[in-house]
């Protein structure tokens, strides 16, 4: 593999990916710099996914001679035998490898001088102290840069549009490849398989350089030197003080002193403003209480507070003793066996190749209206005509 293997990867104090967090609040990089990450099974998962769609795309897009295919050979099996592998990731991934395969091809199309490189080590530290990143995918051809970059996770949904990581990562390819190349616009894009979602945004060098020297380059002078003004955003929810920050607690703190004004019962516009205010209440209680936990757990005592033993469910210790016990006492088996029942598509999905899923009962899938929720007007969904809609089981998106 060309870059470190990507479970080993350092990471830098101004790395790309908590980059939206240090611009906006450049005191966290030093705040947080000795606090370890704790170490999740969905980063894990995204590791397995990398490392599979790496020696994938090096096999679908380089020519590779005989002793390179065997060695790639190895590498997927190794890959294909992690915890993580299964069909839903074999999907995921060539899903993915299908649409770098494409933008590639689109390359070549503009110039046969097309070159494509993976798991690149970026470095942008001409704006950003000891800044470095990895890209997955870079593909130059023609003036034009494309940076594309693999999100397994489908628990939040990103956006490549303005998106600080893929920009740093921009950066470090122009600054690394330019002189070679000429590039004049970058196609940054995020590829988030299990979301069906692809995003990319195009920027011309210039603004990429106008925005690297006006905004990056003195949150990154801040952040490397410990200062500059705590500022809580969306962003602390990467953050690993996100649960016991004292500029986030203020500022939660702040917009529970709204003041409601007569007569007895809030105008929409107010309640309009409550919303917004509980859904950030919302998220911050439950990183306190994540915080608080570990920090029981760890035993400290936190004050007013206890560590007790939570409500647990009676089990069965041994389930085939029990159902023999059950069939020789020729009690019936639908009084104690669960009646068979088809899978939801998600776990199908999960457990059968998607093609074959899709050859065999996708005409009966269909993806019914959704039900409607009350969003911020910012979403990007198209508003409902409430005249015309029947609301009967409305709710709160959370
Ligand atoms: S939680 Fe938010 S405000 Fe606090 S240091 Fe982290 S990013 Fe800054």
């Amino acid at each position: 593999m060309s870059a470190p293997a990507h479970a080993e990867r350092a990471h830098a104090l101004l790395g790309a990916s908590g980059a939206s967090r240090w611009i906006a609040c450049p005191p966290s990089a030093r705040l947080t710099e000795h606090i370890s990450e704790k170490r999740s099974e969905y980063a894990d998962e995204g590791t397995a996914a990398h490392e599979l769609s790496e020696v994938k795309l090096q096999q679908m897009l380089m020519p590779n001679n005989s002793a390179r295919r065997k060695e790639l050979e190895k590498a997927l099996t190794e890959a294909m035998a992690s915890t993580y592998y299964g069909p839903e990731m074999e999907n995921a991934v060539n899903d993915y490898v299908d649409i770098v395969a494409e933008r590639f091809l689109a390359a070549k199309a503009r110039s046969q001088d097309a070159v494509i490189m993976f798991e690149q080590r970026l470095d942008f530290s001409e704006w950003v102290p000891e800044g470095y990143g990895t890209g997955d995918v870079i593909i130059i051809s023609d003036g034009i840069m494309d940076v594309i970059d693999l999100k397994y996770g489908k628990g939040v949904p990103v956006s490549a549009f303005g998106n600080p990581q893929m920009r740093l990562y921009a950066l470090g390819a122009w600054q690394e490849y330019d002189f070679l190349y000429g590039i004049e616009e970058i196609h940054m894009t995020i590829i988030q398989p299990r979301l069906d979602s692809v995003s990319t945004d195009i920027v011309p060098v210039s603004e990429l350089l106008e925005w690297a020297e006006t905004v990056v380059k003195p949150a990154a002078a801040l952040a490397f030197a410990g200062e500059g003004e705590f500022k809580a955003g969306e962003h602390c929810r990467w953050c690993k003080v996100k649960g016991n920050c004292r500029a986030r607690a203020d500022e939660n703190m702040k917009a529970l002193e709204y003041e409601f004004r007569d007569p007895a019962l809030l105008s929409l516009e107010e309640i309009g403003s409550v919303l917004f205010v509980a859904e950030q209440l919302k998220a911050w209680a439950k990183d306190v209480e994540g915080y608080a936990f570990d920090q029981a757990k760890n035993g400290a005592k936190i004050p007013a507070w206890k560590l007790v033993e939570g409500r647990s469910n009676r089990v069965i210790t041994d389930k085939d003793v029990a159902w023999k016990s059950l069939e020789d006492a020729k009690i019936d088996d639908d009084k104690f066996l669960k009646p068979r029942e088809l899978l939801g598509i998600g776990e199908l999905e999960k457990r059968i190749d998607k093609k074959e899923l899709a050859a065999l009962i996708g005409d009966l899938i269909v993806k019914p209206p959704g039900k409607p929720v009350l969003v911020p007007e910012t979403d990007h969904r198209a508003e409902l005509n409430s005249v015309d809609q029947d609301f009967a089981g409305e709710e709160f998106e959370s």
